[in-house]
């Protein structure tokens, strides 16, 4: 069974891992080697004839003799942390399902809860702009979902206060076997947010089953074909297998964020997501997971920390 496989898949031991990653020269390798697979190229002039500055540890090019240290411009220039702390917290952000909070993945790394947060929200961000513009196609399962706010004693259900409406969507097989997810925060379910979703999200010539909530007709403002199921709200289409995958997908995020976070504010949500997001796209391969968002780390700019906090520390 395809599940099987996924869930039991060995993924990457921690002595494996310690065994690639474990030393600063290693992982100094390894961000070479993904930055410049074909060998140094002066980001300056282009040239690839360069010398080292041994002492420390850049490249300088013999044509314009500019110096380039290997981690600038990429997410690990963000910290002074060794680059082995960033290969262990792209450890733990893969290679389990439900995600680290940074209060663990602080203990784990042996630094603040504050520093784990940083790492970890930078390495969310490599994740979500590496997916943020890809589309869906073929079949597709959709459903409304609200993440974050208060977690007890609120009003539960579509609308409640404090909570960040996002849409879940399944890419499967014609056959109903899952290919990708997509979660994406909307402003609200109305018919003309969700036309705006899937003109951004979706191809056109998707055809796209949902219940019957309304506003997913707005997938027809992008081309798509919309097949609404009848069934009620409430308990609405948990044993429907028509939603089976969006469901399976949506019941994975609440366990991970009941059992992980204590609490999300409403704007780094779009990050989170895109964590989720990003493991399950990839959950075929855990142990790659590690190479291929270091590979994307090393071409992401990194964003100052005041943009990516703005406000209070979440989990
Ligand atoms: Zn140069």
């Amino acid at each position: 069974m395809a599940r099987n496989q996924v869930q039991f898949q060995k993924g990457l031991s921690e002595a494996a891992f310690e065994a690639k990653y474990g030393t600063e020269e290693q992982c100094r390798a390894a961000v070479i080697g993904w930055r410049w697979p074909d060998g140094f190229e002066c980001p300056g002039c282009g040239s690839r004839q360069h010398s080292m500055v041994k002492t420390r540890g850049l490249f300088q090019c013999t044509d314009c003799r500019r110096q380039t240290s290997p981690i600038a411009g990429t997410i690990f220039a963000a910290t002074k942390l060794p680059l082995r702390t960033w290969f262990r917290t792209l450890y733990h952000m893969t290679q389990t399902k439900q995600g680290i909070s940074s209060i663990e993945l602080g203990r784990r790394l042996g630094v603040t809860q504050t520093t784990a947060w940083k790492l970890k929200h930078k390495l969310m961000q490599v994740m979500m702009q590496r997916d943020g513009t890809k589309k869906l196609t073929g079949r597709i399962e959709i459903d409304d979902a609200y993440m974050g706010g208060q977690r007890h004693g609120g009003k539960r259900g579509r609308g409640a206060p404090g909570k960040t409406p996002f849409v879940a969507a399944v890419e499967t097989t014609a056959e109903g076997k899952p290919v990708r997810l997509q979660l994406r925060q909307v402003a609200s379910f109305c018919r003309a947010d969700i036309g705006s979703f899937a003109k951004r999200s979706l191809d056109p010539g998707c055809v796209v089953v949902s219940d019957g909530l309304r506003c997913f007709a707005g997938v027809t403002d992008a081309g798509c074909t919309h097949q609404p199921s009848k069934v009620g709200s409430g308990h609405k289409s948990v044993q429907n297998p028509t939603f089976k995958w969006v469901n399976t997908a949506l019941g994975n995020i609440k366990a991970a964020i009941t059992g992980t976070y204590r609490a999300i504010h409403q704007k780094h949500v779009p990050r989170y997501l895109a964590e989720f997001e990003y493991r399950f796209n990839r959950r075929y391969d855990l142990a790659a997971m590690i190479p291929r968002l270091a590979w994307a780390s090393v071409r992401t700019v990194p964003m100052p920390y005041r943009l990516l906090k703005l406000a209070e520390v979440g989990a």
